[in-house]
């Protein structure tokens, strides 16, 4: 069993000789030797563990039960009554339960606390338990009061020899009360003083107390003194004499004390965070003058505003205390000792108590077997949920593409225009061994802008059409939609005018006409037409198949998972369509595998040959001039220019007011030539006018808002212009980039920029240095973190990990999805490791619609 918790094998080192004196009968019950001692030091071992307290009980019970020899007639009471005290604990399920308990089991956590805590997203123990400090304070070098240096943070032990409330003057020299205690140890004395929380503090801070003191040393006119110091309690007052020994300092024992709750925040003793059992700590405290236990490295959480940074603290301490041994791992154990790992509960004691020998520069940098103990178990749960959801599909069934397909294609491939690049060829044949299978394919192409996708998703419909199936492609704009019709419909006559397969291609977005859109619903639904070509009106109710067998989805990031389901959901009857999505925007290949872990990867990484470079040049506001002459002199040769404004929505009348003015600027200067305007509020039939005027180089100039940002094709298009290029993403950049330099003349690509932020240089500063799509991903996720960077957290797709970073793990990833992904072979619907499919449920079910796992 991989990464049993500590609280499993107590319990199975209990039950083992409970049930063997149960068996047959209790029959051989008189024989059983030293049962007392065996199961009562059994017991005794569970209730040691760091457990909460209802188990603690039933360990002590059986312990009680059997501390002594038992007479004959009673051992078997006592034997059948501890198994089934004990039966409740070994469901299968019942740890998992206690760890999803709400923070306000924690001693010290009450309903005020419990809602500052869900601000962090902290609801449950194991939130709790996962929630990693952010930094370590070290504490190891303590100080001698004699030798504290004033204007310096210092940590020290020290006794209290006076504590009081004391009038003083406060600023202004207003009278107020303060509570000041003076501490010293054998070099000197000291004074603290706390100007609020000392109703609290007097509880703790008593005269003969030994304290752990952090904080700033001042002067205070000729004698040192801390205001409002850390303390934390290490050895309590003695009591007076006659009265019983103060159990003070014994925070983890649960319902006395709340780490810190009331009083000033911050101000309460935290009393113990209890890193150790607190029995051991009340039965044997440390003496004063060994402060070994003290010497350590002090984690420090992120905390919500409200709550002091000590008290979670004390928080998660105490949930460590009573949790920690509860939690299993999942990681693969040979996985485990071969990389040297530590349990799962070691190492959350690790993290959040790390010992005094610990290395803090690892530990910040997360860079300590324990670390990488917790970072491969997540990651390791998230690449199962992902393999799993791509088991689920693989094992569907799907129309295979063969035999005839192979030979359409090939003569499709022969009356290209062009012959296929050894980049297209090679994805092609990847995709081609899919599409052979009768499973769906669900494969990612992808490849720069300009790299030739669209001629690949060409043969593929193909390879639909040939085995008598249709195909759809999904595009994310109609713009979009309506330029890779024009594309397809251009490859495809040209295929049947070389004697190759006739593709009945149409076009189906919400802006063409009713009848129309009618039209081309009917002849999809009677199976009359191949390909269709669409927005997102595609995944509408009223859109059917006779037979859809391939689903191509252009442009991913800007899709839902949902969505691409949706495509995929429109085949009829019993088979998946095959899945092809494509993408422009280069993911760095670790985050790849993350992202479209359910997806196959083929890459187009070569242009087709002859383009021309691309240089850059970023313009400030004001150099207009030079704007005008570089159009002027694109357009002298014969070229065609792009001029390109940013709409949004929230400034979309002005935005559309430049972008109109522009054109009519741009028009004056050159009257001889046609300038043409582009905009998301045009209609589609003006639109698809001025863009088809554009191709066939009627205009010169096309002045556009964002909508030309992808997929626009014209080899003759050689400057692009992009004002408020800050405004701009970089991917969005590169990609308008892209779409000069796509014939043998050499682009240019003007950038003009008012002045932005820090990030809006680093963008542009990017698009000067490269044009190479992988570089400027990576950029780009450098600037924006990977959650923006994919554009997903509305999409759902990026998985929210709370200790895996994507960036920093990334070499973990691979680790964690191989060895899912041979588990998964091993056991396609995990049924055979039922508390891994559960935690996988848990964690992911919802995410990824996982329906068969478990
Ligand atoms: P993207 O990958 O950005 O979608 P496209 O499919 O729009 O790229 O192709 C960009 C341009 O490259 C188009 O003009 C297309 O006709 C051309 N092209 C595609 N494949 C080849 C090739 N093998 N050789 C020459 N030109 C090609
Ligand atoms: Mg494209």
């Amino acid at each position: 069993m991989a990464g049993a918790s500590p609280f499993a094998a107590a319990l199975e080192a209990l039950r083992r000789p409970l049930e063997f004196a149960a068996r047959d009968g209790f029959a051989r019950l008189a024989r059983v030797k030293e049962l007392e001692a065996t199961v009562h030091a059994a017991a005794r071992r569970g209730a040691e563990l760091a457990i909460p307290r209802d188990a603690v009980r039933a360990f002590e019970a059986v312990a009680a039960r059997f501390a002594a020899p038992l007479a004959e007639a009673e051992r078997e009471p006592a034997v059948r009554e501890s198994l089934s005290s004990l039966a409740p604990f070994q469901e299968p399920a019942w740890a998992e339960q206690a760890l999803e308990r709400p923070v306000t089991v924690i001693p010290g956590v009450g309903p005020r606390r419990a809602a500052l805590l869900a601000q962090r997203g902290l609801q449950s123990v194991l939130d709790l338990l996962l929630h990693l400090p952010s930094r370590y304070d070290d504490r190891r070098s303590l100080a001698v009061v004699g030798e504290l240096a004033v204007g310096h943070r210092a940590t020290f032990v020290a006794r209290v020899l006076l504590a009081d409330f004391v009038s003083t003057r406060g600023r202004g020299g207003r009278p107020m009360r303060a509570f000041q205690a003076v501490v010293g140890d054998e070099t000197g004395t000291v004074n603290l003083k706390w100007f609020h929380g000392g109703d609290t503090l007097k509880k703790t801070v008593q005269k003969g107390a030994t304290l752990l003191v952090t904080g700033d040393v001042r002067r205070w006119r000729f004698a040192k003194e801390l205001t409002h110091p850390e303390t934390e309690l290490i050895e309590p007052a003695p009591p007076p004499p006659g009265e019983p020994a103060s159990t003070a300092g014994s925070g983890g024992s649960g319902e006395s004390a709340p780490p810190g709750e009331s009083g000033a925040p911050g101000e309460a003793a935290p009393l113990g965070a209890p890193a150790a059992k607190p029995s051991t700590r009340e039965v044997a405290p440390a003496p004063p003058a060994d402060t070994s236990a003290l010497r350590r490295i002090v984690p420090d959480y992120p905390s919500p505003e409200g709550l002091h940074p000590r008290a979670l603290r004390g928080i998660v301490a105490a949930a460590v205390a009573e949790y920690a041994d509860l939690v299993s791992g999942n990681l693969p154990d040979a996985l485990a000792r071969e990389r040297g790992l530590p349990e799962p509960a070691e190492a959350l004691r690790f993290v959040h108590d790390p010992p005094q020998a610990g290395d803090v520069t690892a530990l910040l940098e997360r860079r300590t077997p324990a670390h990488e103990r917790l970072v491969l178990e997540e990651l390791y749960l998230l690449e199962l949920g992902l393999a799993c959801e791509r088991a689920q599909r693989a094992a569907e069934p799907a129309l295979a593409f063969a035999g005839a397909a192979a030979h359409g294609v090939d003569t499709a491939i022969a009356a290209l225009p062009w012959p296929l690049t050894g980049a297209q060829a090679r994805a092609w044949r990847e995709i081609r061994g899919d599409l052979a299978r009768p499973h769906p394919m669900s494969r990612l192409l992808q490849g720069d802008v300009g790299s030739g996708k669209t001629a690949v998703a060409f043969l593929a419909a193909i390879a639909a059409a040939e085995s008598g199936a249709q195909a759809a492609l999904m595009a994310p704009t109609e713009l979009l939609a309506e330029q890779h019709l024009r594309t397809l419909e251009r490859l495809a006559s040209g295929v049947a005018a070389r004697g190759g397969r006739r593709l009945r291609v149409a076009l189906l977005t919400s802006s063409l006409p009713r009848a129309e859109a009618t039209a081309t619903r009917r002849a999809l639904a009677a199976g009359e037409l191949d390909l269709v070509v669409g927005t997102h009106a595609l995944v509408q109710g009223v859109v059917a198949f006779a037979r859809l067998g391939l689903a191509i989805v252009d442009e991913q990031h800007r899709f839902g998972v949902l969505q691409r389901a949706a495509l995929a959901a429109k085949a009829r009857g019993e088979l998946a369509p095959h899945l092809l999505v494509m993408t422009a925007t280069p993911i760095p290949r670790t985050l790849a595998l993350t992202v479209y872990g359910d997806l196959d990867i083929s890459v187009i990484d070569e242009l087709p040959p002859g383009r021309a470079a691309v240089a850059t040049e970023i313009l400030r506001a004001g150099e207009g001039r030079r704007v005008m002459a570089a159009l002027r002199e694109c357009v002298g040769r014969g070229e065609q220019a792009y001029v390109v404004y940013p709409v949004v929505e929230e400034s979309e009348k002005s935005d559309l007011r430049a972008a109109t003015t522009a054109a009519e600027r741009i028009a004056a200067a050159l009257p001889e030539l046609r300038v043409d305007l582009v905009h998301g509020r045009l209609d589609a039939a003006a639109r698809a006018a001025a863009m088809a005027r554009f191709e066939r180089g009627e205009s010169a100039v096309l002045v556009a808002t964002t909508v030309i940002e992808v997929g626009v094709d014209v080899p003759n298009a050689t400057l692009m212009v992009v004002e408020h290029a800050e405004r701009f993403g970089l991917a969005q950049l590169h990609q308008l980039r892209g779409r000069v330099g796509r014939g043998a003349r050499p682009g240019r690509c003007l950038l003009v920029a008012r002045a932005s932020s820090e990030d809006g240089e680093a963008r542009l500063r990017a698009m000067a240095e490269t044009t190479d799509g992988f570089v400027i991903a990576e950029r780009d996720l450098a600037i924006r973190g990977p959650g923006e960077f994919l554009g997903t957290r509305q999409s759902g797709r990026l998985p929210d990990l709370r200790i895996a970073d994507l960036m920093r793990d990334a070499r973990l990833i691979a680790v964690a999805r191989e060895a899912a992904l041979a588990a998964v072979r091993r056991d396609p619907t995990l049924q055979r490791s039922p508390a891994l499919a559960r935690s996988v449920q848990r964690r992911w079910g919802e995410r990824l619609a996982l329906v068969g796992v478990g």
